[in-house]
C-alpha cells in the first residue's frame, strides 16, 4: 500500500507519523485491513525529537521505514526466510556483516527464550556457508564471536506500553528478532568511543554496528492470569531504508546516498563550499541540517503542514528557520530553501507524484516563510548581541529577553540556544515557556507534550466525533445538495473540524437543518455496521466517501441504519447514512452527546469549514 500522510488523520494523541506501524495499529489489534492479511510498505515518517541531532552522518528528522505485516497470517519461519533473502539477495548485503538478536526469555513470566527464531537465522546463515554461533549475555560478556545474540525485554520485546510488566490487561505485544550491519572492527569506531572500557556488542552506542531493522512477532496478550497466546498471531517489520542504503554503500555517512547528491550539488553550487563527509566540521554539519530540515520541510508542506505557530504547522516553520540560520554557516544570505526543495522534488516525484502535484505550493511556502524570518534575522542578531555584549561565559539570557527574540524577531528558542552556546552563555529554557504560556501562545512545549502522548488508544472521545463527521457529512449533502464532498476533517478531544465543497456561506436557517437532522440521528441511537465490498458495490448502495485507490479493490462501508437499505438523512429513514471508511466509530449513535456548529466559514475557494462540538 502506498505511504499515510505525515500527519495522522483523526489521532489527537500524536502529531506526526514517526514510524511505519503507526497507521496500522488498529489492524494489528484485529480490525480487518481492507487489503488483505499481506500488507508491505515504505512509510514516509517524521521525528521532532532528533531536530538537535541532527548533523553529525546519521540523524535525520524525516525517513523512509519499510514495513510488512502479517495479520494472523504468515509467522516466524517465513519472515526470518524472506528477510535473509531481502537483505541478502535484493538488496545484496555480505551476510558475513548481518548480525542479529533474538529475545532471551523471562521465566518468571513463563515467556520462553526465541530459539525458533535464532535457529531459523542459523539455519540460513549455514545456508551461505556462514557457521552462525548462537550466543548469550553479550550486554555482559561481548560478541564472544557469536552473530546471533539474545538480549533481555528492554532490547527485544514489543508492545506500546515497553516491557511485558508494563503491559496493561488486554495489551498484545511479543518478542522481536533485530538485524544489524557491522560497519568493521577495523575502523576503530568502538576504541575511539567513550565505551571502550566496557566490551562492544551489537547493541552498544559506540556506532559500529547500525540496527537496520526490526521483525515484532506479536504474539501474546496479557490477560489477569499472565500472558496468553493472541488467537491471531501478526508479524510487524520495520526497517529504515536510508540506513540500508548506508549499509549496502559500505558508507556510514546517510548523507552520501544518491538520494542527497542533487541537493547536495545545489547547496554546493548556492554556496561555493564543497561538502565533505569526513571532515565533521562547521562546514559539514551546516550542510547537513540544511539537508536534513529543507527535505522535512518540502515533505510536511506537501502533506498540508504549512508553516505557522501552532501544532505541525510549528515544526515546519522551525525547520524552516533552522535551515536558514545554518546556511549563514556557508556564507548564504541569499534565498535557497525553494532551490532545494526543487531538486528533492525531481528525485522523490515518481515515488510521491503529490510533491509533483503541489510543487509551487511547496516552493511558494518555503519562499515566504525564508523571508519572513530572513527580515528579521539579521535584526534579531544584532538585538541579541546588543543583549548579551556584557555578559560572561556561563551567565544566563534572561527569559524575557530570549521571549523577545521570539516574539518580536521570530527565532524559536533552539535558535537562541545555539547562539548563546557559541558565546558560552546559557538560557533560561523554563522561564522562556512561562513567559509563552503568558502570552497564551500555543508553545513548542505544548506540542512535544502532546507528541509525547505517543501511540496511546484511540480515544473514546475522538472516535465519537469521528462517528459525528459521517452525520454531519449525510446532513450536510441533504439540506444543501449533493454537491457536498468532503474535503477533509481533524478532530482533537475538543471539537470538530469538517471542510467540504460548498459555494456560498451557509444561512442560520441551513446550520439549524443540519445541526437538527445530526441530533435527530444521534437520539434515534441507530447502529453502526460495516460491510466489505468492491468501490463499484459500494457506489450502487449508495455510499459516499472520500475514496484514493490506495487500499487495493475491498473497501469497508459503514452504515449508520439498517445496512439493508439505501441511506436518505431525514427523519425516520430507516438508514442515516452509508460512507466508505476505516473508521473506527460508535457501536450506536446515542452515545454521541448533543452535537453543536460552533462556526462556519470559508477554509478555501469554494470549500467551507465547520467546527462542532459534541456536549
Ligand atoms: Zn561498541
Ligand atoms: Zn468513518
Amino acid at each position: 500500500m502506498s505511504s499515510a500522510s505525515l500527519i495522522p488523520e483523526n489521532d489527537p494523541t500524536t502529531l506526526f507519523t514517526s514510524a511505519g506501524m503507526q497507521p496500522m495499529i488498529p489492524y494489528l489489534l484485529g480490525e480487518k485491513h481492507p487489503a488483505g492479511t499481506r500488507i508491505c510498505d515504505s512509510q514516509k515518517c517524521f521525528r521532532t525529537q532528533d531536530i538537535e541531532d541532527v548533523g553529525d552522518n546519521r540523524h535525520t528528522t524525516f525517513f523512509e521505514m519499510l514495513g510488512n505485516w502479517s495479520l494472523g497470517d504468515y509467522f516466524k519461519k517465513e519472515q526470518i526466510t524472506w528477510m535473509y533473502e531481502f537483505l541478502t539477495k535484493e538488496v545484496g548485503l555480505d551476510p558475513k556483516n548481518l548480525y542479529v538478536t533474538c529475545f532471551r526469555g523471562k521465566e518468571e513470566i513463563g515467556i520462553p527464550k526465541d530459539e525458533e527464531s535464532a535457529k531459523l537465522w542459523q539455519d540460513k546463515f549455514a545456508s551461505d556457508g556462514i557457521d552462525a554461533q548462537i550466543v548469550d549475555f553479550p550486554e555482559r560478556d561481548g560478541l564472544q564471536g557469536g552473530r546471533i545474540f539474545y538480549y533481555d525485554e528492554k532490547k527485544n520485546w514489543w508492545s506500546r506500553a515497553g516491557v511485558p510488566e508494563k503491559m496493561p490487561i488486554g495489551e498484545p505485544g511479543g518478542p522481536d528478532t533485530e538485524m544489524f550491519w557491522d560497519f568493521g572492527a577495523n575502523l576503530g569506531i568502538h576504541e575511539a568511543s567513550e565505551w571502550k572500557n566496557e566490551p562492544c556488542h551489537v547493541n552498544c552506542d559506540c556506532g559500529r554496528f547500525v540496527e537496520i531493522g526490526n521483525n515484532v512477532f506479536m504474539a501474546y496478550k496479557r490477560t489477569d492470569k499472565g500472558f496468553e497466546f493472541l488467537q491471531n498471531k501478526n508479524v510487524d517489520f520495520g526497517g529504515g531504508l536510508e540506513r540500508m542504503v548506508a549499509a549496502s554503500n559500505g558508507n556510514r555517512d546517510i548523507f552520501s546516498a544518491d538520494i542527497f547528491t542533487r541537493a547536495i550539488a545545489k547547496i554546493e553550487g548556492i554556496s561555493g563550499q564543497k561538502y565533505d563527509a569526513d571532515k565533521n566540521d562547521k562546514v559539514t554539519y551546516a550542510f547537513r541540517v540544511v539537508l536534513d530540515h529543507v527535505r522535512a520541510a518540502t515533505f510536511l508542506i506537501a502533506d498540508g503542514a504549512v508553516p505557522s505557530n501552532k501544532d505541525q504547522g510549528y515544526f515546519t516553520r522551525r525547520l524552516i528557520r533552522r535551515a536558514v540560520r545554518y546556511a549563514r554557516d556557508l556564507g548564504v544570505q541569499q534565498n535557497f530553501c525553494a532551490d532545494v526543495a526543487d531538486s528533492y522534488i525531481s528525485v522523490y516525484g515518481e515515488a510521491y507524484p503529490d510533491l509533483v502535484n503541489k510543487k509551487e505550493k511547496i516552493l511558494g511556502e518555503l519562499t515566504t516563510e525564508e523571508e519572513k524570518f530572513r527580515k528579521t534575522l539579521e535584526q534579531g542578531m544584532k538585538v541579541f548581541e546588543t543583549g548579551t555584549a556584557n555578559m560572561k561565559a556561563g551567565e544566563i539570557i534572561p527569559a524575557v529577553q530570549s521571549f523577545d527574540l521570539y516574539q518580536s524577531y521570530g527565532f524559536p528558542l533552539e535558535i537562541t540556544i545555539e547562539f548563546a552556546k557559541e558565546k558560552g552563555l546559557q538560557v533560561d529554557t523554563a522561564g522562556f515557556e512561562s513567559e509563552m504560556k503568558k502570552h497564551q501562545e500555543l508553545s513548542r512545549s505544548g506540542a512535544e507534550v502532546k507528541f509525547k502522548g505517543g501511540l496511546a488508544d484511540t480515544s473514546e472521545i475522538s472516535v465519537k466525533y469521528h462517528t459525528a463527521t459521517h452525520l454531519l457529512h449525510a446532513a450536510l449533502r441533504a439540506v444543501l445538495g449533493d454537491h457536498v464532498e468532503q474535503k477533509g476533517s481533524n478532530i482533537t478531544a475538543e471539537r470538530m473540524r469538517f471542510d467540504f465543497t460548498h459555494p456560498a456561506k451557509m444561512t442560520d436557517e441551513e446550520k439549524k437543518r443540519v445541526e437538527d437532522l445530526v441530533n435527530y440521528a444521534i437520539q434515534k441511537d441507530y447502529p453502526v455496521t460495516f460491510a466489505e465490498m468492491t468501490v463499484a458495490e459500494a457506489k450502487n448502495l449508495g455510499a459516499i466517501g472520500l475514496f484514493e485507490e490506495k487500499y487495493g479493490t475491498l473497501v469497508k462501508v459503514y452504515s449508520v441504519g439498517d445496512p439493508a437499505q439505501s441511506p436518505h438523512a431525514e427523519i425516520d429513514s430507516p438508514t442515516f447514512s452509508k460512507e466508505i471508511c476505516g473508521g473506527p466509530h460508535v457501536e450506536h449513535t446515542g452515545t454521541l452527546g448533543k452535537f453543536k456548529i460552533a462556526k462556519e466559514e470559508a477554509s478555501s475557494a469554494g470549500i467551507r469549514r465547520i467546527k462542532a462540538i459534541l456536549e
